[in-house]
């Protein structure tokens, strides 16, 4: 069960309806985040379905800044690396919150080997993924699907 931030609720002007609203959300990515924790990640089946996962929990975090009277600003979404099986750094990008830049662990089942980001630097040079696969500070996707 979700505690919401009484103090946001106050300063966004939330009516007891929007405070539904909020906590059906929220109710809502409790079970995407049950659905995802169910996936096994050591498979390419699993890992397709978690990519699908995450898609479905960036736009229920982009209802979520909708329901709470915020700009929806994919660069303000910060359940994306909470996600079950994802071992992106979360002080990271906590830190990097409300920038376009997100930090993925290369090993990560859903955002790692399977960005864009490897290709790419495999084209450049096939040394380079696996130098910086462990870390990667790679731009914002502009499409989600190209995680
Ligand atoms: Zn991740």
């Amino acid at each position: 069960m979700t505690e919401l931030n009484e103090h946001l609720i106050e300063q966004q002007g939330i009516d007891e309806e929007g405070r539904q609203k909020i906590m059906a959300l929220h109710s809502e990515r409790e079970n995407m985040f049950a659905m995802m924790e169910a996936q096994d990640p050591t498979t390419e089946q699993g890992r397709t379905s978690l990519g699908e996962w995450a898609e479905l929990v960036e736009q229920l975090e982009y209802r979520l800044q909708e329901a709470w009277g915020f700009e929806q600003n994919r660069d303000m979404h910060s359940w994306w690396y909470y996600v079950p099986h994802c071992s992106c750094p979360k002080m990271d990008n906590r830190d990097y919150m409300g920038t376009d830049m997100r930090i993925w662990n290369g090993d990560c089942p859903i955002h790692g080997e399977h960005t864009w980001a490897k290709e790419l630097l495999e084209a450049e040079d096939p040394s380079l993924w696996s130098r910086f696969k462990n870390v990667m500070y790679a731009l914002r996707p502009r499409h989600p699907r190209e995680i």
